[in-house]
C-alpha cells in the first residue's frame, strides 16, 4: 500500500516536473494567492517576524512537495503525509525552526531528516548551503531528483542515518534536525561549529518531543527548551531503534 501511494506520488511529479513550464504559460494556478494567505496568516497569528524567513516561504511552491491529490491542502497550516509513515512539517513549525535557527545567504546548514525537500527548498531560498540527510532510499531518490528539477543546487542529498552526521563537509554553522529522538546525538554536537546552533525536538517518548536550541560558544554546549512538539521518529544509531 505505501509502496502503491510512493509510486502514484512520485509519478504526479514527474508528471508535474515535465509540465512545469508548459503550465506555467497556460497559467495554470502556480496557487500565489494561497502562498500569500498562509504567509500572512503566519505573521497575524503565529507571531513570525524573520522576513528573511517569510519571502522565503512567499516562494517556494509546496504544493509541488506534496502529492497532487494532496495539493489544495498544500498552504493549510497542517503536517500532509508524503509515505512511509512519514510527514511534510506544517508550515508554522518550518517556519519557526527556520527562525529560531539565524541563518542568512551562505550559511552552511545540516539538515538531518530531508522528507519531501520542503525544509531544505526554503534553506536553499534564502541562500544557505544545505547537505541534507534522508535514511528512507526511496524518499532519499524522489526527492533528490526533484529538488534538482526544481533548480536548487545549493542543496546536497545524501541517503544516510543522519545521527551519524556528515563528517565529509563537517563542522557545520547550523544543524536541524526534522525528526524527534530520546537525546541529542554526540555526534551532531561534534559535527557543531563554534558558535554553531542546534534545532532538535528531544523526547523520550515517541510523538512527543520538546524543541531544543543548542549553541556551542568557547567549546561549552548549552541548550534551551522551547516550545512542545511532535515529530515523526527520528530512527537510527543515535535515535530510536525503529
Ligand atoms: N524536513 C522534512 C520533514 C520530513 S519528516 C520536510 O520538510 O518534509 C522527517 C524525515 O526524517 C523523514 O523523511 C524520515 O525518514 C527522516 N529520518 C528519520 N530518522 C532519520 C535518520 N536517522 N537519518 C535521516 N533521516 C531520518
Amino acid at each position: 500500500m505505501e509502496k502503491l501511494y510512493f509510486l502514484a506520488m512520485q509519478y504526479r511529479r514527474n508528471q508535474e516536473i515535465i509540465g512545469y513550464g508548459v503550465q506555467a504559460r497556460s497559467r495554470t494556478p502556480d496557487q500565489k494567492r494561497e502562498r500569500r494567505a498562509m504567509v500572512r496568516a503566519l505573521v497575524d497569528q503565529r507571531g513570525i517576524t524573520d522576513n528573511v524567513v517569510l519571502e522565503a516561504m512567499n516562494v517556494v511552491p509546496r504544493h509541488l512537495f506534496v502529492a497532487e491529490a494532496l495539493r489544495a491542502h498544500a498552504y493549510e497550516d497542517n503536517s500532509l503525509p508524503i509515505g512511509f509513515g512519514q510527514t511534510i512539517s506544517q508550515p508554522y513549525i518550518v517556519a519557526r525552526m527556520t527562525e529560531l535557527l539565524e541563518v542568512r545567504k551562505g550559511t552552511r546548514v545540516l539538515e538531518i531528516g530531508t522528507g519531501s525537500g520542503y525544509q531544505a527548498a526554503v534553506l536553499a531560498t534564502i541562500g544557505c548551503h544545505v547537505f541534507s540527510l534522508e535514511r528512507i532510499p526511496e524518499l532519499y531518490r524522489a526527492t533528490t531528483s526533484l529538488l534538482r528539477q526544481l533548480g536548487y543546487s545549493n542543496v546536497q542529498v545524501y541517503k544516510s542515518d543522519g545521527t551519524l552526521g556528515f563528517p565529509q563537509a563537517a563542522p557545520y554553522e547550523r544543524i536541524l534536525v526534522t525528526a524527534g529522538g530520546p537525546k541529542v546525538p554526540e555526534t551532531l554536537l561534534r559535527q557543531l561549529d563554534e558558535g554553531g546552533i542546534m534545532i532538535i525536538p528531544v523526547g523520550d517518548r515517541p510523538r512527543e518531543q520538546t524543541l531544543l536550541k543548542i549553541r556551542k560558544t568557547n567549546g561549552r554546549i548549552t541548550a534551551e527548551n522551547l516550545d512542545s512538539v511532535v515529530f515523526v521518529n527520528l530512527v537510527g544509531n543515535e535515535g530510536w531503534a525503529r
